[in-house]
């Protein structure tokens, strides 16, 4: 059966999807989304997400522009500081060991602050992140790790605001439509075959936009590509990105591309259940660890909790928990940084102890050596530079010396009670290979030339992240891409 043609389809329903759907609305009249989940699940991993985006600003005043609603008052009490174009620059490189697509890399860095005015214009509000990315020193907020702004209402009002805007404009969305395969013939893609409320259609357009997330949401793929003990992870967002888009681009001849055996995986609530939860978002994560020790259940420590800021350090060290033996590891904390801990620590669905002696404790740690854990803690404690002062806003240098594994900052004791400890797993966030893109957002081919009439964006891409990934770069990444792929498409199927 075949229905009306398109000019455009966007196979996806979260941040990348909706970003390549309103950009090609400006040029084409009939736009079609195509979203796998039922309306109550939409919105993908973006909706999980807390909306953080990395962007680069020159000061106070760029910040202004993408929020107009900052007051003075808010202005006098914080130091914004910038983030230029190098520092974002500089970050990808570093984070990904330098195997970042330099063409790719330069446009997402250099046209993050240009789409999100643009966003803006679509109805997507920002506000600083102050829960989260800044501390205050001397009565003051100063920003740090490059992390600035989020989404009003996080990945929920992002995607509202996107959904809301892209209807207002016209474009159609289909839920509960599954991408099964494209349709396609040697003049390139001519649409899409979809599964929609039992029935499976063939829809024809002149550009399809595949932005259909990553394979993390698929055991069989993750134990595949990722490796042994991949199939254990949890996830920490949507069920629905199982690699199904990726696969319909491969079986037509497009290149796969990047670090197929990487992804983006965090410290998780132990007890989380398979699947992201959208009544708790992302708050089964735990990123405070920079500021205590893990440690497994041999009762070591096994990874440097304070090697950097959190922002360049937690999206690879799901992966070093994940090989701890039982794929576990406690966190533990004592009074001194208890209020520094994130909000996520205050939740109800927490694995958490508390006690008031460290015998205590780790008698109370589950499934840990208790006794190796006591020594590990005393270890630690007598390894701290104590005559190095704290600082949680910059790289203090308080680090440990002689022991096996160091930490190079923010080493505290722990000796004062309370000492509360939070059990955590691996939780995969996305995979980091994809699809082979230019910077046209054009899908190419493993021959090497572009696939006419296909373009993709976001998480099913490969080629920018590698290893490490560099906090809130995900969301500006598709909203990025996003937009030249959806201007890409309408001007292939309407002209310029
Ligand atoms: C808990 C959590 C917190 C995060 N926090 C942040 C953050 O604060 N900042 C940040 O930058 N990044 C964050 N990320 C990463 C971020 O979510 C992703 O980088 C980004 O959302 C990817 O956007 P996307 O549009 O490419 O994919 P998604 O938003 O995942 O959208 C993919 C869409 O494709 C649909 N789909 C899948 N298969 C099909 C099919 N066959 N047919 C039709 N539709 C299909 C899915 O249903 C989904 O709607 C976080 C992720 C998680 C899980």
């Amino acid at each position: 059966m075949t229905e009306a043609a398109y000019d455009v389809i966007v196979v996806g329903g979260g941040n990348a999807a909706f970003c390549a759907a309103l950009s090609a609305r400006e040029r084409c009249e009939r736009v079609l989304v195509l979203e796998r989940a039922p309306e109550d699940e939409a919105g993908g991993n973006s909706r999980f997400t807390a909306g953080a985006m990395r962007v680069a600003y020159r000061g106070v005043e760029d910040l202004r522009k993408l929020m107009p609603d900052l007051t003075d008052d808010e202005i006098a009490r914080t130091d914004f500081g910038t983030y230029t174009e190098d520092q974002f620059f500089d970050d990808l490189g570093r984070v990904t060991q330098y195997r970042c697509d330099p063409d790719l890399t330069e446009v997402l860095v250099k046209r993050s602050f240009e789409t999100l005015l643009w966003m803006r214009s679509k109805g997507v509000r920002f506000v600083p992140i102050y829960g989260r990315q800044a501390f205050k020193v001397d009565g003051r907020f100063k920003f740090w790790g490059g992390l600035t702004v989020e989404t009003w209402g996080g990945g929920p009002g992002l995607v509202d605001a996107l959904t809301k805007g892209a209807c207002n404009a016209g474009v159609e969305v289909w839920y509960s439509a599954r991408a099964l395969s494209l349709l396609n013939d040697d003049d390139g893609v001519h649409g899409v075959r979809v599964r929609r409320a039992g029935r499976t259609v063939d829809v024809r357009a002149r550009s399809v936009v595949l932005a259909g997330g990553g394979f993390q949401a698929n055991p069989e793929w993750r134990a595949r590509y990722l490796g042994p003990g991949w199939d254990l992870a949890k996830v920490r967002g949507t069920r629905f990105n199982t690699g199904d888009v990726i696969r319909m681009a491969l079986d037509i001849g497009a290149s796969p591309a990047g670090n197929w055996s990487g992804c983006h995986a965090v410290g998780w609530e132990r007890n989380a259940p398979e699947f992201g939860d959208l009544a708790v978002g992302d708050a089964f994560q735990k990123h405070s660890y920079p500021f205590g020790i893990m440690l497994n259940a041999e009762g070591r420590r096994f990874v440097d909790e304070g090697a950097d800021f959190r922002n360049y350090t937690y999206a690879k060290y799901g992966r070093v928990i994940l090989a701890q033996p039982g794929q576990f590891a406690w966190q533990v904390f004592d009074k001194k940084v208890l209020h520094l801990l994130r909000d996520e620590y205050r939740i109800k669905q927490v694995t958490k102890v508390s006690a008031s002696t460290l015998e205590e404790l780790v008698r109370k740690l589950d499934d840990v050596n208790a006794g190796a854990a006591l020594e590990e803690i005393q270890r630690y404690n007598a390894a701290v530079r104590r005559e190095v002062p704290f600082n949680p806003n910059v790289k203090d240098g308080r680090c440990t010396t002689g022991l096996a594994v160091n930490k190079s900052n923010w080493a505290n004791t722990l000796d004062e009670p309370p000492f509360e400890a939070y059990a955590v797993t691996c939780g995969i966030t996305f995979t980091f290979g994809g699809l082979r893109i230019n910077t046209d957002a054009q899908v190419i081919s493993t021959d090497g030339d572009p696939i006419a009439g296909l373009y993709a964006a976001g998480e099913l891409v490969g080629g920018i992240f590698y290893f490490n990934y560099p906090g809130g770069s995900g969301l500006t990444n598709g909203a990025v891409f996003g937009r030249i792929a959806g201007a890409s498409a309408a001007r292939a199927a309407c002209g310029a």
